[in-house]
């Protein structure tokens, strides 16, 4: 296993190989983050009947041809009450918003257009029939699909399934994910580190991503430089439906991680990606658990879990789109050509009145992880590919969903 594959190639082999997690049915209050499993469907018409829009008086746009127009009130109607009274000639029906327009009725007069007096109203703007009233079934049919499958469930989405009834969801299950940090010279946050030594930064921003995302995840330790201690680390993370590794993978070191990998009977599907940073990404499976391990420098850790690793979950999780989101947006600033891989650079977005632009960190190599900071996502630069200012550029957004 020595071939390096394309950006695309791996995250081709990611989905295929993702699987999906279970079918379930989850409380509509779980479902953020999810993505449906099949299309939702409006249980009835939307609006479900003639709905007045404004606070107002529901008339007959013919008797207030003439203003001001005096109309006689027969009914109050609030919302959450139906309608008892046809609107006739000269008539009108005190109304509020949401509420049911009555028959007879073709439009709804603001009450600020109005001078309310008792038993009567007295009309002062004249309106065109329809107005203020939301016509049952003219947002969406019974019976139409308003949220397909595969689609991410977001706020908005959340608030859809509520209103066509959905107090359950069917998804697939999000994945549960484990973190494993490697590497003798690691020590902890709180920890004073040796002079040689340094922090674990890698799992606690794995940990960010993965609840950024929505996803569950936890944190195994780091597995020390040596062979039985990191096998029972990977071992207990393998029982997770999505491992994470990061560190000890490179050709050459003490490759602990990928050692014990091969001894647990991870299928390794690859191991090198042309892509800078993070060439050293490997990835199998055993059973139904995707396994990743990710390079051990922090910009790759960070880069490779959002390329790479939600590909997967995404696809685990039914998204119609596993891949992640990518903008076209202009650079500001230009770069010289980066070497002989696709490079992902940490960048800013800028909003000016000349629109939004890519703006790259400045940025010292994959172990540079300050780069990072407020960067909004990446820039991708082809292999020797030089980018000047104003070029159209593949901007990859980090909250991106
Ligand atoms: P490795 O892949 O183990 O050779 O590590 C590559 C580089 O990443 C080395 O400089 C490591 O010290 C660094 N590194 C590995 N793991 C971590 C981690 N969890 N947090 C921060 N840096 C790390
Ligand atoms: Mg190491």
């Amino acid at each position: 296993m020595a071939k390096m594959i394309s950006v695309d190639e791996a995250q081709a082999i990611l989905i295929k190989e993702a699987g999906r997690g279970e079918r379930a049915e989850i409380e509509l209050s779980e479902a953020h983050a999810h993505y449906l499993a099949e299309d939702a469907r409006a249980d009835r018409d939307f609006p479900p009947f003639d709905r007045a829009m404004v606070d107002g008086f529901a008339l007959r746009t013919k008797d207030i041809a003439q203003v001001p127009a005096d109309l006689a009130v027969i009914e109050d109607v609030p919302a959450g009450r139906a309608p008892q009274q046809a609107v006739g000639p000269g008539q009108a029906t005190r109304i509020m918003t949401g509420a049911p327009v009555p028959q007879g009725a073709d439009a709804v007069v603001m009450i600020e257009h109005t001078k309310p007096g008792g038993a009567r109203v007295t009309v002062e703007r004249s309106l065109e029939a329809e107005a203020n009233i939301a016509r049952r079934g003219s947002d969406r049919r019974q019976g139409a699909t308003v949220i397909a499958a595969g689609m991410r469930i977001g706020p908005a989405e959340t608030g859809v399934l509520a209103s066509v009834g959905y107090a359950k969801v069917p998804v697939f299950r999000k994945p549960h994910i484990a973190i494993l940090g490697s590497g003798d010279e690691l020590v902890e946050p709180g920890a004073q580190p040796k002079p040689w030594q340094i922090r674990n930064s890698n799992s606690y921003q794995l940990l960010a991503q993965a609840a950024s995302h929505g996803l569950s995840a936890e944190y195994l330790g780091v597995a020390p430089d040596e062979a039985q201690r990191t096998r029972r680390m990977v071992e207990e993370g393998l029982a997770c439906d999505v491992l994470i590794t990061t560190g000890g993978v490179s050709v050459g070191d003490k490759d602990f991680i990928g050692a014990a990998f091969a001894d647990l009977g991870v299928e390794i599907l690859f191991d090198k990606i042309a892509v800078k940073p993070g060439k050293p990404t490997a990835f199998g499976r055993r059973g139904g658990t995707l396994v990743f391990g990710l390079p051990g420098n922090p910009v790759a850790a960070l880069t490779c879990f959002h390329l790479f690793v939600m590909t997967a979950v995404r696809a685990r999780m039914g998204a119609a789109e596993p891949l992640p989101a990518r903008w076209r947006v202009p650079l500001k600033g230009s770069r010289r050509a980066a070497g002989d891989r696709p490079t992902f650079v940490p960048a800013r977005l800028e909003a000016s009145e000349t629109g939004l632009h890519a703006v790259p960190n400045e940025w010292h190599g994959s172990g540079d992880l300050c780069a990072t900071v407020q960067a909004a996502g990446f820039v991708r630069q082809g292999a020797w590919q030089a980018l000047a200012d104003g070029d159209a550029v593949d901007f990859f957004p980090l909250t991106g969903a």
